[in-house]
């Protein structure tokens, strides 16, 4: 049965190869998404095993954590940017299993993300999700936890409307404003746990931030952050 299925396979990826995001040159049957060669030209950061990295810099002093890395580098008109986009707006959820499950790999040697208990995704809004008809960060988040072997809280953090235009307003104006925006759908399954947030690109950290603030909110609760991207 198992050969049956490997053959079917074979065959079928002789007439129809998949072809790389990038280069659009045909795959390999053990390659998935990328080639080999343009897999190996992507960003990494290897900020994971770097505690002061720029991940937590930027976050630092604004919320406690425990623990903050992005996977790589995002530049304008870069190789991550380019598949960031097809993830949020050409229909590539594959794109986000894939980011989702280099993120979790790396992370699960990293001794320092050893003691998390289990996964959140920063939400989008419902009318956003249903648009785009997945949330790209779910998806990343979904593919971390497997490769991590951690639960997936999803659906465990809602996201109640959109967030208004936030010119005109101080940072704490901001920040009050983004926060009340994210709602704690499950406190009893997040009580006392240490939290992984995820998010698919770190700019200013300011959802990150308003997200983490409303979890810190549940007794004993601890939170890490992990992101694909962090804008340099
Ligand atoms: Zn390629």
């Amino acid at each position: 049965m198992r050969y049956w299925k490997e053959w079917k396979q074979s065959i079928l990826h002789l007439f129809f190869p998949s072809l790389c995001a990038l280069c659009k040159q045909a795959l390999l049957v053990q390659e998935k998404i990328l080639c080999m060669a343009c897999e190996h030209k992507l960003p990494y950061t290897y900020y994971h095993a770097l505690p002061n990295n720029e991940t937590t810099l930027r976050l630092a002093g604004r919320f406690p954590f425990q623990h903050a890395s992005s996977l790589f580098y995002f530049t304008q008109e870069s190789d991550v940017q380019q598949l960031m986009h097809a993830l949020k707006y050409k229909h590539h959820p594959e794109i986000g299993t894939y980011f989702g499950s280099l993120l979790g790999q790396q992370l699960s040697k990293e001794k320092s993300f050893k003691a998390i208990d289990g996964i959140v995704a920063i939400p989008l809004h419902y009318k956003k999700e249903q648009q785009r008809g997945y949330n790209q960060s779910n998806l990343i988040a979904a593919a971390c936890a497997e490769a991590m072997g951690l639960p997936f809280y999803n659906k465990a953090i809602v996201r109640k409307r959109f967030t208004q235009t936030q010119t005109l307003k101080t940072r704490s104006e901001r920040v009050d404003n983004m926060e009340a925006a994210f709602f704690i759908n499950n406190t009893e399954l997040l009580i006392g746990k240490q939290l992984l947030i995820i998010d698919d690109v770190l700019t200013t950290g300011a959802t990150v931030e308003a997200c983490a603030l409303q979890i810190l909110k549940i007794p004993g609760t601890q939170v890490s952050i992990a992101t694909i991207g962090i804008v340099i």
